[in-house]
């Protein structure tokens, strides 16, 4: 019956845009994706996410509310994005604009938050108190405590790819030293793969890039490393190692029943995975005292972002 009610999801990444019609039950009925302008500002994102709106709600025109999720900093519930280290869009009044263009009510949020919100609810193991972290081009994190995102008073909070690991680290696309991102995203898997094949030439990194006539990027090195590459392996292990010993700390703040990963790099599974794990539990806290808290793949990958999306928008419809 209410499985009829139908919303728009967005999940705007810092590479590409993805939209879908979704049911409450979080199935998806269509699908659309674009990437992300290289100009970025508000005003060409507005305009494709309007086209974007356009031809989905063609398909469905049913659809009741529209739902984005969004990379930075989201208030809520106002649906202004103030600041965004990987895209260009500033101060953008991003849920007025979709409202008055469309007719339709829309909620804004970060992106991290509604992928949360997904696996929680709606993933293969619900879940009351987790963190999802996003791998990505950046490390998104939504907190989920009581079955419902925690937000702060106005949105900003729960950032916790920019949680500094070292103070001495490199430089964040935030324009911080050291953060958690810097360490354990796509954006580091990238800088790392360029240093290990300017190192080796002739390594595999280095080969598959020059044999596609391309830059050694993030998808090099997980190529690099899903064929067996040991020199592209090590890199996902020192990401791993990183993003473990990010998770060990989420892990001793919050009492939660699991950190569930997201985001495009999810997809290479052990790989990401096993390093992660063994620095989670290596620098957890008190295991004599406190159960160790499970690091599980999320359910739907990077669809999490548009369906969440969508699950707030009729949430609030
Ligand atoms: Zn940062």
């Amino acid at each position: 019956m209410s499985n009829a009610r139908r919303a728009i999801g967005l999940d705007i990444g810092g590479t590409k845009i993805a939209g879908a019609v979704v049911a409450e039950d979080g199935s998806m009925l269509a699908e659309l994706t674009e990437p992300t302008p290289d100009v970025s500002d508000a005003a060409t994102m507005t305009a494709l996410l309007l086209e974007m709106v356009e031809k989905l709600r063609a398909q469905h025109p049913d659809v009741v509310a529209i739902g984005v999720g969004a990379a930075g900093t989201v208030e809520w519930p106002t649906g202004r994005i103030r600041w965004a280290p990987n895209n260009a869009y500033r101060d953008w009044e991003i849920r007025a604009e979709l409202e008055s263009a469309t007719g339709l009510p829309a909620v804004v949020d970060n992106d991290a938050n509604v992928a949360g919100l997904a696996e929680a609810r709606l993933g293969d193991t619900r879940w009351s108190d987790m963190i999802l972290v996003t791998v990505g081009t950046g490390v998104g994190s939504g907190i989920v405590l009581g079955g419902k995102i925690y937000r702060g008073p106005h949105g900003l909070g729960a950032e916790l790819g920019h949680i500094i690991v070292n103070p001495d680290g490199p430089r964040c696309g935030c324009g911080n030293y050291g953060c958690l991102e810097a360490y354990a995203s796509g954006t580091a898997l990238t800088h790392m793969g360029r240093e290990s094949a300017a190192d080796d030439p002739d390594g595999l990194i280095a080969t598959l890039a020059r044999e596609a006539g391309v830059e050694v990027t993030g998808q090099t090195v997980t190529k690099a490393a899903l064929q067996g590459d040991l020199a592209a392996q090590e890199l996902f292990g020192r990401l791993g190692r990183w993003l473990g010993v990010g998770i060990a700390s989420m892990t001793t703040i919050f009492e939660l029943e699991a950190v569930v990963i997201g985001g495009g790099l999810v997809h290479t599974g052990d790989l990401l995975l096993g390093p992660t794990r063994l620095a989670a539990r290596e620098f957890a806290y008190a295991l004599e005292a406190r159960p160790l808290v499970p690091v599980v793949p999320g359910t739907f990958g990077s669809d999490a972002g548009k369906i969440g999306a969508a699950l707030l928008a009729l949430d609030h419809a």
